[in-house]
């Protein structure tokens, strides 16, 4: 079985095309499965009954199974599993007015940061671009209302899957494909350098909206927290964001998780705002408070501590948000993912 967002649309013309089909029939395909979320091919009404049955018998869309969800006020999270039996989760977010779509790339994270429990078994296995591209299929199909928004800040480093996260992404902001504006996806990264220099000469990447989690003002601290950054430090990331080909009115957002006692003091703030501050009109800073996990010796700091740090930074008139992450109810968040406990929760 071929499977059809393994492909983008000139990938699918030709390859209906070494199959006997006239290329557009990719188009038309695409048009139900990206436009109308309808991914039965029986139901593809403007195709002939035979090409139908052909279709049915060649391709398939989705291969994600549904496990279950969790549903919270604020979010619903999507246990999926792929084919070969691992466990993909996936989390709706309910904001004011639209709806975001938090999405993993990764089974597990090779990139070992200390506080975050997808770290903890390590990487099982990047995802491919159709089991990317079927969490929104799987989750949009549910919704009367299109979901816009879509943030790679689920499990796992989307830069170290950089290919299969590449296409998912071309298949979600081309007009042929789910047709999402480039301005609202978003990619969380740990910081990989190489593939930031890679991201920033990549026409279609560089477009999108880039975040980067810095969580520690110094290459000290950010080593025992993320210790790629001995190889990836703090001086050479900023760098290459400072680089960044974005124009003017775009801003990179540094992510920074504030976990008690570790860096979330007004001196980390002082610091962190010392770095930043010679090129703040480049940054954003996103302050997220910690989601504590059981297995994890690390706390989430008391709100005034929270307040405190960002004022630090307005101080210095870096634009400072705090980001209470959603989904708290349903076990932790997007970027806090803890696919074991769920799963017995489920049986
Ligand atoms: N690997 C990418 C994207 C996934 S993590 C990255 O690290 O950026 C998305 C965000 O969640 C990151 O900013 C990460 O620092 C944050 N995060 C991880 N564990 C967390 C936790 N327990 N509480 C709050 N934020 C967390
Ligand atoms: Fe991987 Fe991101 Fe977790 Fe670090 S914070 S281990 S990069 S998922």
């Amino acid at each position: 079985m071929e499977i059809i967002s393994s492909y983008n649309l000139k990938e699918l013309r030709g390859k209906f095309e070494s199959l006997g089909l006239e290329a557009y029939r990719a188009n038309q395909v695409l048009n139900w499965v990206y436009k109308r979320f309808k991914t039965d091919f029986r139901l593809m009404t403007d195709l002939s009954k035979s090409h139908r049955d052909m279709l049915a018998k060649n391709f398939k869309v989705h291969t994600l199974r549904l496990l279950g969800r969790s549903e919270a006020s604020d979010s619903v999270k999507y246990l999926f599993q792929t084919e070969d039996g691992h466990i993909v989760e996936t989390v709706l977010i309910f904001e004011r007015d639209h709806l975001t779509l938090c999405l993993s790339s990764q089974v597990g994270c090779a990139v070992g940061c200390r506080f975050c429990a997808t770290a903890k078994d390590g990487l099982v296995r990047n995802l491919h671009t159709y089991e990317i591209v079927d969490q929104y299929l799987q989750v949009q199909k549910e919704l009367s209302q299109k979901i816009r928004n879509v943030v790679f800040m689920g499990m796992g480093e989307p830069l170290a899957n950089y290919e299969n996260v590449r296409k998912a992404i071309e298949i979600m902001v081309s007009s042929w494909g789910i047709d999402l504006s480039k301005r609202r996806v978003s990619l969380s990264t740990s910081g990989l350098i190489a593939q930031l220099r890679r991201m920033a000469e990549d026409e279609l990447l560089r477009e999108i909206n880039l975040a980067v989690s810095i969580n520690a003002p110094s290459q000290y601290l950010r080593e025992f927290l993320m210790p790629l950054s001995k190889t990836n430090s703090l001086h050479e990331l900023l760098n290459v964001l400072v680089e960044f080909p974005y124009p003017e009115d775009r801003r990179i957002m540094l992510e920074y998780v504030l976990i008690e006692g570790v860096n979330d003091s007004p001196i980390h703030a002082k610091e962190l705002s010392n770095l930043i501050k010679p090129y703040r009109r480049k940054f954003k800073v996103n302050l997220i408070p910690y989601n504590p996990d059981p297995s994890l010796p690390f706390q989430r700091p008391p709100m005034e501590r929270v307040y405190a740090f960002q004022e630090v930074l307005r101080k210095a008139n870096i634009s400072t948000f705090i980001r209470l992450s959603k989904g708290v109810e349903v076990f932790g968040a997007c970027g806090q993912l803890r696919s074991k406990r769920l799963q017995h929760m489920l049986k």
